[in-house]
Formats: structure tokens, C-alpha cells, sequence
């Protein structure tokens, strides 16, 4: 049976508050419960959609039938992974090299964290001091200049770096890939620059939800926290037709 609604969630700055380092991160319990319901309610989907590895994102979150993709769309769990997949993954040597010459790199200045997570990798800077930012950015860009750091597309989050296979990929074509699996009614929510590749690929098919304070955006509605990101999910867990219910509040017309 296809699903009524679909919710593709990222968690980072959407469902759990961004935390000082990422192992430090969680998904607030209210929140979490609210996942759980809805992943019983057969008429709905639920996937995370993260740029955190699959096996983070289980520790996160254990909650059975929840889709979980990773790694900003290359990694899946909960369903078949495109065939793109393979070509991605072929890239893993050479992420390894990268993240092997930043960790080196990075050894003196305090503050920055490098994440192998296989498919992809992330370099932290939150906790950089502004002094050594400079220094920070004048080192990362060796690196992107390497023969290795050359064969990756990098791309700047919060206050994060990320390097992936230079595959034409993103967390937009993996939610796409995912509607077409499972059907419904999008109702996408997140917090950062990959959020919106979600954003603009659901754009006259569902809801695209920014939480967060950034301006610039696609999505046509926003929510200043986790918080309320959490309570909305609970209000439409909560409503007996919340299709019905959610359309008439917000003056939108089904497509479905
Ligand atoms: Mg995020």
C-alpha cells in the first residue's frame, strides 16, 4: 500500500538543536515518540535524510520502519539504494586519502574535527577559534587543491565542510527516489544548503518546511527551532484526518 503522507526529515538543526560536536547531538525525546507514531501509522512514510552516516543515524534513532538515508543520499537503509550507489561508492579510496591528509593537516589547530564517514566526509570548524579561522581555511584549501581533493565536490553547511563523490547526487534526487518507491503527500522539513536541493525538488508536489532563521530559502513555510519542529510533527500525529485537516488550515489545494 503506497503511503498518504510521506515525511522526510533531516536532523541536524531540524529535529535535533545542533550541538557543540556532533556526537554530543540528540533527538528530543518528544520528538523522537512523535517519529515512533507516525512510522506505526500505515498511512504514512517516514525517512531521515541526513548528511550523518546510516549508523549514526541508527544511534540516534532506533525506531523500526523508519527509511534512514545517509550521507546526503548515498547511503541507505530501509530500502533498495539506486544504482548510482555503486558509482558513488567507488570514490571511497579516495575520500579516505582526504580525510588520512586533513586529519593530518588539521593535527595543530585546535577546534577542528574531520569525520571519515566512507561514502562522504565532513570537516568541522565550530569550535575554531575566529583567530585561527584564517588558517583554517587557508589549510583546507591545500587540501582542495590536492590531486585526491580535486576528484571530490565540496560544499560549505554550518559552520561545516563537505566533500562527496562527484556524482550528480543530492538529497533532493534521493527524496525523489524515495516518492516514487512510496508515494504520498511530501512534507519535507530542514535546516541547511542541502535541505533545499529537498526543497526545490518537492516544489508543487508537497510541503517544504524550513526550520531555522536563514532567509534564503525555497521552502514556502518556516519554523524557528527544533522545537517547533517537534511540536508540529506532534499536532499533525495528532489529527484524525490530518490531511484534510492540515490543508484547510494552510489554504492548500491536495495534489494527490
Ligand atoms: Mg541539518
Amino acid at each position: 500500500m503506497k503511503a498518504e503522507w510521506f515525511f522526510l526529515l533531516d536532523v541536524d538543526g531540524t529535529l535535533a538543536p545542533i550541538a557543540r560536536m556532533p556526537r554530543q547531538a540528540s533527538i528530543p525525546s518528544r520528538a523522537r515518540n512523535v517519529i515512533r507514531n507516525l512510522a506505526k501509522n500505515k498511512a504514512c512514510a517516514v525517512a531521515l535524510v541526513s548528511g550523518r552516516p546510516v549508523r549514526e543515524l541508527k544511534r540516534l534513532l532506533n525506531v523500526p520502519g523508519v527509511i534512514l538515508v545517509g550521507n546526503h543520499g548515498f547511503e541507505f537503509e530501509g530500502v533498495n539504494a539506486p544504482p548510482l550507489s555503486q558509482k558513488a561508492a567507488s570514490y571511497g579510496r579516495v575520500i579516505k586519502r582526504v580525510a588520512c591528509q586533513l586529519q593530518e593537516t588539521f593535527t595543530g589547530v585546535k577546534g577542528v574535527l574531520v569525520e571519515d564517514k566512507v561514502w562522504t566526509l565532513s570537516v568541522h570548524f565550530r569550535n575554531v577559534r575566529s583567530g585561527q579561522l584564517p588558517v583554517f581555511q587557508r589549510k583546507l584549501e591545500v587540501i582542495q587543491r590536492t590531486k585526491n581533493g580535486k576528484m571530490l565536490s565540496w560544499q560549505q553547511g554550518k559552520k561545516v565542510w563537505e566533500a562527496r563523490p562527484p556524482v550528480r547526487w543530492d538529497k533532493g534526487m534521493a527524496a525523489l527516489y524515495l516518492l516514487k518507491k512510496f508515494g504520498g503527500y511530501p512534507i519535507v522539513m530542514g535546516d541547511d544548503r542541502t535541505d533545499e536541493d529537498m526543497f526545490r525538488a518537492i516544489a508543487g508536489k508537497g510541503l517544504a518546511i524550513h526550520v531555522g532563521n536563514s532567509r534564503n530559502t525555497a521552502a514556502s513555510f518556516k519554523l524557528r527551532s527544533p522545537r517547533e519542529a517537534g511540536l508540529l510533527l506532534e499536532l499533525l500525529c495528532q489529527l484524525r484526518k490530518p490531511k484534510n485537516h492540515l490543508f484547510s488550515k494552510l489554504n492548500l489545494a491536495s495534489r494527490n
